[in-house]
């Protein structure tokens, strides 16, 4: 008889990338390519007015998508105020309003 010492086997929290629905980045990445240049920063989700309301970050969108993780874009990007405050201060030029705009675009193009 095994001694229960209260431990389980935890469910697989891998992710299996090839399995995952990348449309959202390649429409991102094919209209609004100034998103390469993201370096994660940060500053954007820092300053990003929505966030201080709301549990909403756009760098943590952007992880998303380019994971191919799309459920949770679906409902998150309908929190942005579309300030711009997030472009402002983006240390790379990154068209950030746009991205948002585009993001929203590949939503509803891709169901
Ligand atoms: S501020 Fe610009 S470079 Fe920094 S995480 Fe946001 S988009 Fe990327
Ligand atoms: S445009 Fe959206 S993501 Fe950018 S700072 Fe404003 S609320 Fe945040």
């Amino acid at each position: 008889m095994v001694k229960n010492f209260g431990y389980k086997i935890l469910s697989d929290a891998s992710i299996d990338f090839d399995r995952n629905d990348k449309r959202i980045a390649d429409y991102l990445k094919a209209h609004e390519p100034s998103m390469n240049l993201c370096i994660g920063c940060g500053s954007c989700t820092a300053t990003c007015s929505a966030g201080h309301f709301v549990d909403f970050n756009i760098r943590r969108i952007h992880t998303f998508i380019r994971r191919g993780e799309t459920n949770q874009v679906k409902r998150d990007i309908l929190k942005c105020m579309f300030c711009g405050k997030c472009q402002l201060v983006c240390p790379r030029g990154v068209n950030l309003r746009n991205v948002i705009l585009t993001i929203n675009r590949a939503i509803e193009q891709t169901g």
